[in-house]
């Protein structure tokens, strides 16, 4: 195999207009499939008065519902008290062509499952490959996969989108410990690690409280983030950067046609992630109240829907599951090709002020500009539930410094500039703000 850029460059570099045809085409050909094969899908478009014949353009497929989570729940249960099967109502290809089950890791509720074909697991098998070929794996490079392994659709599609590659998977899995995981590290010698960011920062503090060693001694040259917000995170890149001194990617995906990578650049920085699956995941921002689509262009910001196309086993149509995604379309400085995306909050958390749709992940990365004049730890305070905010919006921002007066105008201003609303802000000392172990929860009711 030649030195090459990219793993499927025909696709990756297909130029837009070619790709939006091939999208069209395939997108066409799956809501016939799905409108024929569910019987979910079908009553869907009926009770919508979309026919699979009306959608001869984009905008056209703008008019079938949306999907979310709730619905796809709804389906499963029906599906089951019906046909005794969870994806009788939603899969679209016959029991006997499906192949693989795995499940979103969602806490709370009916896991949502993602059901597959033998043509769709090698989808996710090419969807794995582009990706960690742009990163810079090859066959010959060994990478441990420290995730969890049960269900998690990080886990097993995960691994065998490695073996496609030609790469070598060690899959460790999370749930027998981080000894195990420290004893394959030293046995196997990969050069890649897979694991959550909170993961890797454990491992690097574990590392050092075991005899002072350091968590550069493993090796590793790569680590890929996966199933957290904090592969965006300049300041945890930095730290998983310098306790392995590996470099740093962050990417999304598992067993479904949604996939990104981010770009090859140092920690510091952070571009978002290269869409990589445009011919197999048809991908739309809507705006999460009106959810009229919102046009793709570069820092637009609205809620994510995707739809699989060229998909035979349950293939998602117009899903949407609640992530603001900002997007950009412009040639990316990395020189790879792609659509970049930054997944910069949840819907429920979006704020509409005076008209001007405000989310606490804009917040947060408006003050870290501060730093260290503040800490980066803020609340929002409402008096009710969002989504509408009387004026002014309230923020509690911890300070450091004694007269934030010089602070607070230029504060304002960057906020006016950038968000589009002028908050009144509460000032606090360093530390008043509860530091919370995983989702810091940005947003306080009065009175709850
Ligand atoms: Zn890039």
């Amino acid at each position: 195999m030649g030195e090459r850029k990219l793993w499927n460059a025909a696709i990756e570099e297909m130029p837009p207009g070619q790709l939006r045809g091939l999208q069209l085409e395939r997108l066409r050909a799956q809501v016939a499939y799905n409108y024929a094969g569910s019987l979910h899908y079908r009553e869907k478009m009926d009770a919508a008065g979309i026919a699979p014949a009306d959608i001869r353009t984009l905008e056209d497929y703008a008019h079938v519902p949306l999907m979310d989570k709730d619905e796809h729940r709804r389906v499963q249960e029906r599906s089951l008290a019906e046909f005794g099967s969870p994806y009788a109502l939603l899969a679209c290809a016959p029991a006997d062509r499906i192949v693989r089950i795995s499940a979103t890791s969602g806490t709370t509720g009916m896991p949502t499952l993602y059901t597959v074909t033998a043509h769709d697991v090698g989808v996710v098998n090419e969807m794995h490959a582009r990706k960690y070929w742009r990163a810079g794996i090859r066959p010959g490079h060994t990478m441990l996969q420290a995730v969890s392994l049960s269900m998690f659709t990080g886990g097993l599609p995960l691994s065998d989108g490695i073996q496609h590659l030609g790469a070598c998977v060690v899959p460790v899995g999370i749930e027998g410990g981080t000894r195990r995981v420290l004893e394959f590290a030293q046995l196997t010698r990969p050069h890649a690690l897979i694991a959550t960011p909170s993961f890797g920062l454990y491992l690097i503090d574990e590392c050092r409280k075991a005899g002072g060693r350091s968590a550069r001694d493993l090796g590793f040259r790569w680590f890929f983030c996966v199933g957290e917000p904090g592969g965006g995170n300049p300041t945890i890149r930095r730290q998983l950067a310098d306790g392995f001194g590996a470099r740093v990617f962050d990417h999304t995906g598992g067993g479904h046609a949604f996939h990104g990578i981010s770009c090859d650049e140092p920690p510091d920085e952070y571009k978002g992630m290269h869409f990589v699956s445009p011919d197999h995941c048809l991908l739309e921002i809507v705006d999460p109240h009106k959810r009229q689509p919102i046009e793709m262009t570069d820092g637009a910001v609205g809620e994510m829907v995707f739809s699989f196309i060229d998909w035979e086993g349950g293939p998602l149509m117009r899903y949407a599951l609640g992530d603001l995604l900002q997007v950009w379309t412009a040639p990316c400085p990395c020189g790879m090709p792609g659509v970049r995306f930054k997944i910069v909050g949840r819907t429920d958390d979006m704020l509409i002020v005076k008209g001007a749709n405000v989310y606490p992940e804009a917040i947060r990365k408006l003050l870290l500009e501060f730093a260290p004049r503040v800490t980066g730890h803020f609340r929002i305070r409402l008096r009710r539930p969002g989504p509408a905010v009387d004026p002014p919006l309230r923020l509690r921002v911890e300070t450091s410094e004694a007269d934030p007066s010089a602070l607070e105008s230029e504060l304002i201003a960057r906020f006016r500039a950038e968000l589009r609303i002028a908050p009144a802000i509460e000032w606090l000392a360093p530390e008043t703000l509860p530091r919370e172990a995983h989702k810091t929860k940005y947003i306080e009711i009065e009175g709850s």
